[in-house]
């Protein structure tokens, strides 16, 4: 690990003047950054330790729920407006790491954990996003838990988050804050897709703080939040789905799909939703919404079971939330 310094400003106005000094970063749980630094896919200079910040409260705020960025991934999960409003949110965090991590892991730390593809970890290897134009060596090595969509040919990693898979299917925003401005990003514009610059995965802006998640009201419809991975504890998604389904009688009246471990993004599949917008409740319905989800999948090799696997987890997920919504 290289040399840095470190401080813990205990208000929001030194920490936002402390990300302005060369080469800072800021710092929240650690639970992948310092494992990053220890590799050396990251190199801060200087660590703006944002824990202590006043970001922890979790608040009803008009109609939804205003989540402040430190609090942890089991304080959230545990909440008992999350577990009664927004479920499939619950769901996905505690789907997410081991016990201790998530009393670790914060809200704005996990929108901001990086990729677990094997090369950017490997310092051998040539990686676009840790080496900007060194090549990628997922695209012709081994890419069992690469992308399906939304890649580029310079990046086939994916987002490894649960939890904002969950949020992109619940609308929610991201309150940001630098040394000037305060503003609001929806879930499905903060994170980028790879196209030529992979190494920029957000779009925030330099020294802009995440300080809060705002959930919307919640919507109404059975939530679900499925995850597929290869052992039962502490692994990340091969495939997740968060999905959502609102019915009248035997007819959808609604329904919003999200999906993980497909993507540089949590993937938001408007058009599969769209198609079930109005359909009679079956099994056909959900397999087509699945078969939709996929459309334009491409596989890399070791990865190309991932589309079929996406496919009827889609179809799973919904058909469970369309359960949960008749019981
Ligand atoms: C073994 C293991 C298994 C895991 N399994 C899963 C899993 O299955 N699913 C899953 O979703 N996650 C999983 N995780 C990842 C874990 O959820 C993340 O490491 C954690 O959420 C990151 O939060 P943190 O507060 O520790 O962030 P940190 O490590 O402190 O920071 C991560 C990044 O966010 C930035 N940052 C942090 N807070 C802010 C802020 N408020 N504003 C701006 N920038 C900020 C930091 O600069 C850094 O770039 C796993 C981790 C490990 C180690
Ligand atoms: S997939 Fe992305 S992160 Fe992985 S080696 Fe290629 S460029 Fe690097």
């Amino acid at each position: 690990m290289r040399a840095f310094t470190y401080e813990r400003p205990a208000d929001m106005a030194t920490a936002l003047t402390a990300i302005g000094k060369p080469g800072a970063k800021f710092l929240a749980g650690g639970t992948n950054l310092l494992d990053l630094m220890k590799v050396e896919a990251e190199v801060p200079q200087h660590l703006v330790d944002v824990s202590r910040l006043p970001l922890v409260d979790i608040a009803e705020e008009n109609g939804g729920l205003r989540v402040g960025a430190m609090v942890t991934n089991s304080d959230l999960a545990a909440h008992a407006l999350v577990r009664e409003r927004y479920p499939m949110l619950s769901r996905a965090l505690l789907n997410g790491a081991s016990g201790q991590l998530r009393n670790q892991a914060t809200t704005g730390g996990n929108l901001l954990q990086r990729t677990r593809c094997y090369y950017f970890y490997d310092s051998s290897a040539p990686c676009n996003k840790r080496a900007p134009g060194s090549g990628c060596s997922a695209l012709q090595g081994y890419n069992r838990i690469h992308a399906i969509l939304g890649a580029s040919d310079a990046c086939i990693a994916v987002h490894p988050s649960d939890m904002a898979v969950a949020l992109a299917a619940l609308d929610a925003e991201v309150e940001v804050q630098s040394a000037k401005a305060k503003r609001r990003i929806k879930i499905t514009d903060f994170h980028r897709l790879p196209e030529a610059t992979p190494q920029k995965e957000t779009n925030l802006n330099n020294g802009e703080l995440i300080t809060a998640v705002i959930l919307p009201p919640p919507p109404a419809g059975g939530q679900v939040y499925r995850k597929v991975r290869d052992r039962a504890s502490y692994d990340f998604a091969l495939v997740s789905v968060a999905a959502l389904v609102d019915l009248d009688g035997e007819r959808i009246r609604s329904a919003r799909i999200a999906l993980g471990g497909v993507a540089h993004k949590p993937w938001r599949a408007l058009e599969a939703e769209r198609g079930l917008v109005g359909a009679t409740l079956s099994d056909d319905a959900f397999a087509a919404a699945g078969e939709a989800a996929v459309k334009g999948a491409q596989g890399r090799g070791h990865n190309d079971f991932k589309i079929m696997l996406a496919a009827r987890t889609v179809a799973r997920a919904l058909t469970e939330a369309a359960q949960q919504r008749k019981a």
